[in-house]
C-alpha cells in the first residue's frame, strides 16, 4: 500500500519558520514510528503571487484535491497589502477552502495547565478546559445573495444575507454529531431561533440529525447567550455546532480563553474521498506574524498541534495524536516557552527550533 500523501504549504512569513519544524516531526515519525507520509511542498499566498502573479497556481490547487491532507503554515503580510482584493495573498486561502468544499472548521479551545495564567479568565475556570467547536465554513452569510451596497432615496445601503439550505445545515451538523460521539457525547447547538427564520431551520435540521445520534446529549442555545456562557462558565461545554458567522466569533472568544495565539491549531473537513478519508485542510489559526518574522522566534506549537489534527481525523491515529499532545503538555510542564509565552517568572525564551528540539526530545521519551 502506498504512503498517505501530504501537501504542505509554507506560506508566508512565520508560516515557512514553523513548517519547517513540522516536518522535523513528521520525520520523527517516519524514522521511529515507521509511519511514512509522502510529502510535497508547494507555494501558497504572497509566496506563490511572487513566482505565478496569483496566490494559488491552478496546479497547486489541483494537487490539493488529489491529497490525503493538506497542510498550510500562514498567508499575508505588509508586503502584500496594496494588492488588488483578487490577488491578495488571503484569496489563495479562501479558494483551497472553496473548491475543496471544506464545510465543517474544528476549532478545539484546549487549555495546558501550565498555562492556564495565560488565560484572561480565572485559572479555576480554564484549568483541563477541552471544547471544540465545529463551524459551518461554506455558506451563510459571507456568502448569501444578494449582498452590495448600493443606493435607494438617495442612501447607500449595505445588504448581506444569512441564507442556508437544510442540506448545508444537516452535514455540518453530522460532522458535529460525529465528533460529539468520539468525545463525550454531548453537543450544544448554537443559532438565533429567537430572531431569524435561518435559525429556526438550524434548530429543526439539527433536532431531526439527532434522531440518528440517540446517544448523544444535545442542547440548543441562543448563540448571544452562548457568548456569555463561553466567558461565564466555559467547561460547561464539550462541542459546540454553529453557523459560519456566529462560529468565526465565538471560536476566537474560546480559543483567547487558552493564551496565546501560538498554540492554536484548526482543521477543515468536507466530504469523504474514494479512500474514505475527508477532504482536509489543517492549518493554524495564527497570521504570518510579520513583527517577529525571520526572527526565530515563532512558536511552532499551533502548526505542530495542526499536524496532530491531521493524525487523527485524516489517518485514524488518535493514539499518536495524543503521543504529541502529551509530549507538549510535558514540555510546557517542564516550563520551556517561546516568547509569546513568557510569564512574569520565566526569563528566558528558546527559540523556534528549540522548542521542536524539547518536543522530540519528549517525543523520543514516550518510546
Ligand atoms: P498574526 O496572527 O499574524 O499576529 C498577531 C500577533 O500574534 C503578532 O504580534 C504575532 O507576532 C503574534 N503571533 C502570531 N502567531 C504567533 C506564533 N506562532 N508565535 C508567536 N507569536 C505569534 O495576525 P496579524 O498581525 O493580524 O496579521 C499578520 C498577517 O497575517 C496579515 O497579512 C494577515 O492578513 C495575515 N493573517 C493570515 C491568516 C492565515 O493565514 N490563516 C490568519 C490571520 C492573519
Amino acid at each position: 500500500m502506498s504512503n498517505p500523501s501530504l501537501l504542505i504549504l509554507p506560506g508566508d512569513g512565520i508560516g515557512q519558520e514553523v513548517m519547517a519544524e513540522v516536518r522535523r516531526v513528521i520525520d520523527w515519525f517516519g524514522a521511529k514510528r515507521d509511519m511514512h507520509f509522502d510529502v510535497s511542498e508547494d507555494l501558497v499566498g504572497g509566496a506563490a503571487y511572487d513566482k505565478h502573479g496569483t496566490p494559488l497556481h491552478d496546479d497547486t490547487m489541483a494537487k490539493a484535491q488529489e491529497v490525503d491532507a493538506v497542510l498550510l503554515g500562514a498567508v499575508g503580510g505588509p508586503a502584500y497589502d496594496d494588492l488588488d482584493f483578487s490577488v491578495k495573498p488571503e484569496r489563495g486561502l479562501l479558494r483551497l477552502r472553496k473548491e475543496m468544499d471544506l464545510f465543517a472548521n474544528l476549532r478545539p479551545a484546549q487549555c495546558f495547565d501550565a498555562l492556564a495564567d495565560f488565560s484572561s479568565l480565572k485559572k479555576e475556570l480554564v484549568a483541563g478546559l477541552d471544547i471544540m467547536i465545529v463551524r459551518e465554513l461554506t455558506s451563510g452569510v459571507y456568502f448569501g445573495e444578494p449582498r452590495g451596497i448600493h443606493m435607494e432615496d438617495n442612501m447607500r445601503v449595505g445588504i448581506n444575507t444569512q441564507r442556508y439550505t437544510e442540506a448545508e445545515i444537516e452535514r455540518g451538523a453530522r460532522a458535529a454529531f460525529d465528533m460529539a460521539m468520539k468525545r463525550s457525547k454531548k453537543l450544544c447547538s448554537m443559532e438565533k431561533a429567537n430572531v431569524m427564520e435561518s435559525g429556526i431551520l438550524w434548530r429543526d435540521v439539527v433536532t431531526e440529525v439527532h434522531a440518528d445520534y440517540p446517544e448523544v446529549e444535545l442542547s440548543h442555545m441562543y448563540a448571544d447567550n452562548g457568548a456569555m456562557q463561553l466567558v461565564r462558565a466555559p467547561k460547561q461545554f464539550d462541542v459546540i455546532y454553529t453557523d459560519n458567522l456566529f462560529g468565526d466569533i465565538l471560536s476566537d472568544c474560546a480559543a483567547m480563553l487558552t493564551g496565546s495565539l501560538g498554540m492554536l491549531p484548526s482543521a477543515s473537513l468536507g466530504a469523504p474521498m474514494a479512500n474514505g478519508r475527508p477532504k482536509a485542510m489543517y492549518e493554524p489559526v495564527h497570521g504570518s506574524a510579520p513583527d517577529i518574522t525571520g526572527q526565530g522566534k515563532a512558536n511552532p506549537i499551533a502548526c505542530i498541534l495542526s499536524f496532530a489534527m491531521a493524525l487523527r481525523y485524516s489517518f485514524d491515529q488518535g493514539d499518536e495524536a495524543t503521543r504529541i499532545e502529551t509530549a507538549i503538555e510535558k514540555v510546557l510542564a517542564d516550563g520551556v516557552r517561546t516568547g509569546d509565552l513568557l510569564g512574569d517568572e520565566d526569563t528566558v525564551a528558546v527559540s523556534t527550533s528549540g522548542m521542536t528540539d524539547a518536543i522530540l526530545a519528549a517525543l523520543d521519551a514516550s518510546l
